[in-house]
């Protein structure tokens, strides 16, 4: 049987070109005309995968085709290995970093972050023309390679393999080495000991466990700090100096800010203005890093920030969304659940812990510019004990209004698995509100079993 692509419609064109440019790192603009050709012509060439129409994607009615930042999300996502490649042509450094961390440093030494999921995105999204079963099975067998050469007890979202056999062009392996994520400590070990010894390696070694109000703790993970943009110099042959710092600083700080903004003005009305996808990946723009390019996700979030203000403002129900949606908010590294699906149950997504921790964590603008950043570094509420982060996560649930909370974590998310029961149970006693956890593999099609939980749990709610 066909496959069934997803189309935008023509009769939303004339107001999606009235929105804004997109404005890139390097000066360069992209137009609204621009995005919808690409959306429309070349997108569905190069990736028919993420076009297409069915259960694990979710259906054409669940996409928000009036709001123009969702089109914007998407045209930053398809495009996101051609630009890379574009900025390694031109000379950019390229760096391989941690999930949970703010990059403020790497933006300041002129070199883009890339996390685990975005090192995978770039590889993958070289090859054009996949339906959506070969682009799983291309990142599935991707796993079993890496299942073999470094851990089966790593979810192997990184793709270090890649950086192994010179498959991609990344400089510098240079994480935090926070605690949130295994994937990073078996490929930074992995990596110690593999072939490449071309690619750089660095660890910003994160004291752990009830650190973040010792000085010592602080400056120490400040020196750190100071390594890692002299190891991005030596990569890119410039020095960094203060005031890059401080513009950096001051740059994470408005994508922050504006990221806080936009989540409170969602959660500050009962009718949701978005459905859960373009929520999420609105307030995801925030920490700057999701679409490898700073400057046009902050062009993209200032737009969003307007957007959502007028809906609030006007009382617009996000599309697709049910009425009196039951709110579920979503704990774990790196996880989601269908959120099409689980709108058609009656639910919807107000809020995730993951990436929101370090949003939240505004850095200081006077002072010693190393010394601020590692302070608010050591205090990201994901990162603390396990009483901690669940004291930050019941604000956050209380903030959203959340009635029902569920924990993922991914196969190989060995922190996570761990401390998900003891997080789950804190805040159950101390809201009483309904949870439940569950593990799935990184990378798969979100399918029926999955599903069965989510809609049985939102029914119960
Ligand atoms: S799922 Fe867990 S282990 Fe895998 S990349 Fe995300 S944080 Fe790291």
């Amino acid at each position: 049987m066909g496959k069934q692509l997803f189309r935008y419609s023509e009769d939303n064109k004339a107001k999606f070109l009235e929105s804004d440019n997109i404005t890139f790192n390097d000066g360069s603009v992209v137009t609204p005309e621009e995005i919808w050709d690409y959306l429309t012509v070349e997108g569905p060439v190069k990736y028919p995968g993420t076009y297409e129409i069915n259960l694990s994607q979710g259906n054409r009615d669940s996409r928000d085709e009036t709001l123009p930042t969702s089109l914007k999300t998407h045209y930053l996502s398809l495009t996101f290995s051609a630009r890379m490649e574009k900025a390694k042509k031109n000379g950019k450094t390229i760096a391989f970093i941690q999930g949970g961390q703010a990059v403020d440093p790497y933006t300041a030494a002129d070199t883009i972050a890339l996390r685990p999921f975005l090192v995978g995105q770039w590889y993958h999204g070289r090859e054009h023309g996949n339906d959506i079963y070969k682009s799983v099975l291309r990142r599935k067998q991707s796993k079993e390679t890496a299942f073999h050469d470094m851990s089966f007890e790593a979810c192997q979202t990184g793709g270090y393999e890649h950086v192994q056999v010179g498959d991609l062009p990344i400089d510098v392996v240079a994480p935090y080495t926070v605690l949130r994520c295994s994937d990073v400590s078996y490929g930074v070990e992995a990596h110690r000991h593999g072939p490449n010894k071309d690619v750089k390696l660095i660890n910003v070694d994160f004291p752990m466990r009830h650190q973040a109000d010792k000085p010592w703790a602080i400056e120490y993970f400040a020196r750190n700090l100071k390594k890692l943009v002299k190891t991005l110099d030596e990569a890119r042959g410039k020095k960094t100096t203060e005031d890059d710092l401080w513009r950096a600083i001051r740059l994470h700080n408005e994508g922050r800010r504006l990221g806080t903004e936009l989540a409170d003005l969602w959660w500050s009305t009962d009718i949701p203005p978005t459905n859960s996808d373009d929520r999420n990946s609105l307030v995801a723009l925030a920490n700057l890093d999701m679409h490898g390019d700073v400057q046009a996700s902050l062009s993209v979030l200032k737009e969003a920030k307007k957007i959502i203000a007028e809906r609030v403002k006007n009382g617009v129900k996000g599309h697709a969304v049910t009425d009196n949606p039951k709110r579920l908010f979503i704990l774990g590294s790196c996880v989601g659940i269908n959120e099409s699906r689980s709108e058609d149950a009656g639910a919807i997504v107000v809020g995730k812990d993951d990436q929101w921790s370090h949003c939240t964590s505004l850095v200081e603008e006077e002072g010693d510019p190393y010394y601020n950043l590692a302070k608010a570094t050591l205090e990201y509420p994901y990162e603390q004990s396990i009483e901690k982060r669940a004291q930050w996560t019941i604000e956050q649930i209380r903030k959203s209004r959340a009635d029902g909370v569920i924990f993922i974590h991914n196969w190989g998310c060995n922190t996570q698995a761990a401390v998900s029961r003891p997080i789950v149970d804190f805040i159950k006693r101390e809201t009483g509100i309904p949870t439940y956890i569950h593990e799935r593999d990184l990378h798969g099609l979100r399918d029926e079993q999955e599903q069965n939980r989510v809609n049985a749990f939102i029914e119960m709610l």
